[in-house]
């Protein structure tokens, strides 16, 4: 539509242009054919002025004297002059013919059309007393009162009429005065043609002239209209897929709730690629935008025309459903859209699976107008992603919970500096339930909430430079507990969590043997955990970091192992000591095929790289069974103990009913 009105305003400027530049010539055009014309006039009128002026003083002035002037001409020199005049061979007609002496005598006058000229005395007019200065003078005539005058005009039509001085050699006054009458028409034809030729050509060339500029104007006016077209959709779209970008969206939102109001709802679903930061770091920026464009073809091919599909984020895009039958319908459609992205893509001869969360929310039901349609959408998508569901509708109750974040965000600050954090410790043991170590699992004593879990603030201090504090704060009070229990003569290892941006921080590696060395700690009995995303965002840092914390002779085991995106190779070179198998595998071990098969392989795969294996979050003894079955010898969860503050701890009766499992592994880690 739009693109129409534009084309519509660009041909009616080129119209305006056409008309306004064609008034413009054809003015031109009459003024130049107005000059053209009065030029060619005059220089008609003086060509036939000069061919008079020829004629007298070749032809005639010859044929008289000073002395026949003064005296009066002889009646053989008048018989000359008639026959001159009358058998004028010059090409200029002449109708009549009169001299004048110059003191104003009229002293010859013929008519080449009547047999015998008659003599008359004749009236000096202004012409002739300018020619008798010596000027040649030349007049025009179509009227005149005289009788004379008036029949010869009747006879030949206008008349030019020329006055010619006549000069005798060695004279500087002119001695009279010829007086010719020439029939105007000849000259003036000639004038008509002449005019009517140069018009022509000055016509054609302003139609070639307009032609030309009218289409240099036409051209370059296209490629205006082209280039701004080109720009208004560069504007609005987004450069890799295609789609409509941000800005774009935000404008047929507000249009779509602003037109829903009578009519169906409006939804709009905000989807984010799980791990794309991944594909982007392992495989390349290429291969990730062609994850990306074929995201976006697929998104695509499953929406409607009245529909629009935006990519508002790297790795995120909003589809926009009009018409849509409420929220049920809505989330029906996100699910298509999840599962089409979820299909794996096929880059650079591998197949990538990613898999995607979607929030949803509806107009008019969640929000009133497109800012807080896409607000909450965002809201419903971080909810997704934080509680693993696939696809969340908006909630009001969802808002409240980020707004609670938001406030704790605030007062974590305050928690870490204040000794609010304390950590829990939970016994990672061998399958008969010995206590082979511990790890270290930090709470928010939080004075009005109670104990808040860190699921609920370290992400929000993940995202902000809080994170920094909080780890060193874990890591204080993890070796200061680690002190503890040597000082009672008791040596157990302690497991730390490390987030991404802890382990890649500048200088974390001094500060972690800085801390081990305050607590008189042996690195032995430190283990940090960290998680495969946390190795794949940036591999090379990682293995510099963490080499230099291997070799101090710190223990690192990989955690969550499953959930992640990790690669074999890294593996294999990382200075791993060992991997916690997620608890989702392990708790499925019993009742699901598939998590049997990757808890054996895992097991395998850590057996063969030399690595120890925990399996997290056993809970029952038919999966510490399952285990021993698997060879699995490390194990952690609540059939052993949840986790709880160090003097809770249950270090030295064994946490399992004796003889549920045979005889249990003896290395320690
Ligand atoms: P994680 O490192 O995988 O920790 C294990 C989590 O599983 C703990 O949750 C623990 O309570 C829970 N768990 C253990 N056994 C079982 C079981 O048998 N069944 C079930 N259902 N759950 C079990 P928690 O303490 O809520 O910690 C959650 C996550 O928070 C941790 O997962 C870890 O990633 C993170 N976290 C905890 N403390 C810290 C910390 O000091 N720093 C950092 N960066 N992250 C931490
Ligand atoms: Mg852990
Ligand atoms: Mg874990």
């Amino acid at each position: 539509m739009d693109s129409i009105r534009g084309r519509v305003r660009g041909s009616s400027l080129l119209v305006r242009f056409a008309v306004v530049s064609l008034v413009l010539v054809v003015l031109l055009g009459v003024l130049m054919a107005r000059l053209l014309a009065s030029m060619i006039a005059e220089r008609g009128l003086q060509s036939a002025t000069d061919a008079a002026v020829l004629t007298t003083t070749i032809a005639i002035q010859p044929l008289l004297t000073a002395s026949d002037l003064a005296d009066g001409v002889p009646a053989d020199k008048v018989e000359a002059l008639d026959r001159a005049v009358h058998g004028s061979r010059s090409g200029t007609e002449i109708a009549r013919i009169k001299i004048w002496h110059d003191d104003g005598e009229l002293v010859y006058v013929a008519d080449p059309h009547t047999s015998s000229p008659a003599r008359t005395e004749g009236q000096p007019s202004p012409e002739l007393a300018e020619a008798l200065d010596g000027t040649i003078e030349a007049e025009i005539i179509s009227s005149s009162a005289e009788p004379d005058n008036a029949a010869l005009i009747q006879r030949y039509g206008t008349l030019l009429e020329v006055y010619v001085p006549i000069l005798y050699d060695g004279q500087t006054s002119p001695a009279g005065v010829f007086e010719l009458y020439l029939p105007y028409q000849p000259v003036q034809a000639s004038i008509r043609a002449d005019t009517a030729r140069a018009v022509a050509l000055l016509f054609l060339g302003l139609v070639i002239l307009w032609l030309g500029l009218f289409r240099v104007v036409a051209t370059a006016s296209r490629r205006l209209r082209d280039e701004s077209r080109r720009n208004e959709h560069q504007a609005a779209h987004d450069a890799l897929t295609g789609l409509a970008n941000r800005t774009q969206l935000d404008k047929e939102l507000a249009a779509a709730t602003r037109l829903a109001r009578d009519r169906g709802s409006v939804a709009l679903v905000l989807i984010d690629l799980d791990r794309f930061r991944e594909v982007n770091d392992t495989l390349g920026h290429a291969r990730g935008d062609e994850v990306v464009v074929e995201m976006a073809a697929r998104l695509s091919a499953l929406t409607g025309p009245t529909d629009l599909v935006a990519r508002v984020g790297g790795d995120e895009f909003a589809v926009l459903l009009r018409d849509i039958d409420g929220v049920d319908s809505a989330l029906l459609h996100a699910e298509r859209l999840r599962a089409a992205l979820r299909a794996p893509v096929r880059v650079g001869g591998i197949d990538v699976a990613l898999d995607a969360r979607a929030g949803v929310s509806v107009h008019p039901l969640d929000a009133e107008d497109g800012p807080a349609l896409m607000r909450h959408a965002d809201v419903a998508a971080e909810h997704a992603k934080r509680s693993h569901a696939g696809i969340c509708a908006y909630d009001p109750a969802l808002d409240q919970h980020s707004t609670e974040r938001l406030g704790l965000l605030a007062e974590l600050d305050r928690a870490i500096a204040g000794g609010e954090l304390v950590l829990h410790y939970q016994p990672t043991c061998d399958l008969a339930g010995r206590v082979l170590g511990v790890e270290a699992l930090v709470r928010w004593a939080h004075p009005q909430r109670g104990l808040v879990p860190p699921l609920e603030f370290v992400p929000v201090a993940e995202r902000t430079g809080l994170i920094h504090p909080l780890t060193e704060v874990v890591l204080d009070l993890a070796l200061t507990q680690v002190r503890r229990w040597l000082d009672s003569g008791r040596e157990l290892p302690v497991a730390v969590n490390i987030s991404t941006r802890s382990l890649l921080q500048p200088g974390f590696a001094e500060r972690v043997l800085t801390a081990l060395g305050a607590h008189d700690v042996p690195s032995r009995l430190l283990v940090l955990e960290i998680t495969e995303t946390t190795i794949m965002e940036d591999p090379e840092r990682a293995l510099e970091v963490l080499t230099r914390l291997a070799g101090a002779g710190i223990r690192l085991s990989i955690d969550d192992f499953g959930t992640g995106y990790s690669s074999l190779a890294y593996l294999k070179v990382l200075p791993v000591h060992e991997l916690k198998i997620d608890r989702t595998f392990v708790a499925a071990l019993t009742t699901s095929e598939r998590d049997r098969v990757i808890v054996d392989s895992t097991v395998a795969l850590g057996n063969r790289l030399g690595l120890e294996v925990v399996a997290e979050g056993v809970e029952d003894v038919a999966t510490l069974e399952a285990l021993a079955g698997l060879g699995c010898r490390l194990a952690q969860g609540f059939l052993f103990g949840r986790p709880v503050p160090a003097d809770q701890l249950r270090l030295d009766a064994p946490a399992v009913p004796v003889g549920a499992v045979g005889e249990g592994s003896d290395r320690v880690r």
